[in-house]
C-alpha cells in the first residue's frame, strides 16, 4: 500500500504551493486569491525513499449544498480520512484563526498523524504565528516557506518520523 498524505488547512495558507514543492510539478493552481484550486490533486512524492501520494485539497469548491464552512469541513474529513498522514497547514504571516481551529479539532479527532506546518514563515514576519501555533495542541510546529523552499527537508524528517 503507498502512503497516503493530505494537505489541509483553511484557503490561502499555501497548500497547493507545499503541494507543488513536494511533488516537484505544477499539478495544482496557485490563487492570488484565496480557493482557486478547483479540485482536490493527487501528485506521486516520496517518503524516506519509498513512494508516497500527495493530496491537495481545495476545501470551497465541492458542488456540494451548504455554507463554505461545512463544505470545506465535509471536504477536509474526507481527505484526512483516507490519510495515512495528515500535514496540516497555517499561515505563520496571520497566525492562528477559527477557521484554523475548526480544522485543527477535525484533524485531532481523526486519530491519524498529524504534522503541524506553520507556512510562509520565510523571514520575521512569520515567528509570532509559528510560536501561536502551539496553541493548536498538534504538537511541535514545522516552520516552512513552501515558496522559498526552506525548511522543506525538516518537514521531510518529520514525515519519515510518522511514516
Ligand atoms: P492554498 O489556497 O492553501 O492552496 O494556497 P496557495 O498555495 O494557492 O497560496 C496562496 C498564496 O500564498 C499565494 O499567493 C502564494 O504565492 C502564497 N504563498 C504560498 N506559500 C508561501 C510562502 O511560503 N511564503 C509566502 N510569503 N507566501 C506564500
Ligand atoms: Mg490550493
Amino acid at each position: 500500500m503507498t502512503l497516503k498524505v493530505a494537505i489541509v488547512g483553511r484557503p490561502n495558507v499555501g497548500k497547493s504551493t507545499l503541494f507543488n514543492r513536494l511533488t516537484g510539478r505544477k499539478l495544482a493552481l496557485v490563487a492570488p486569491m484565496p480557493g482557486l484550486t478547483r479540485d482536490r490533486r493527487e501528485g506521486a512524492f516520496e517518503v524516506a525513499g519509498q513512494p508516497a501520494t500527495l493530496i491537495d485539497t481545495a476545501g470551497l469548491e465541492d458542488a456540494e449544498a451548504g455554507s463554505i464552512a461545512e463544505r470545506m469541513r465535509v471536504q477536509s474529513e474526507r481527505a484526512i480520512a483516507e490519510a495515512d498522514i495528515v500535514l496540516f497547514v497555517i499561515d505563520a504571516r496571520v497566525g492562528v484563526t477559527p477557521v484554523d481551529e475548526m480544522f485543527a479539532d477535525i484533524a485531532r479527532q481523526s486519530g491519524h498523524p498529524v504534522i503541524l506546518v506553520a507556512n510562509k514563515a520565510e523571514g520575521s514576519a512569520g515567528e509570532s504565528g509559528v510560536y501561536e501555533a502551539y496553541s493548536l495542541g498538534l504538537g511541535d510546529p514545522v516552520a516552512i516557506s513552501a515558496e522559498h523552499g526552506e525548511g522543506i527537508g525538516d518537514l521531510h524528517d518529520r514525515l519519515e518520523t510518522e511514516a
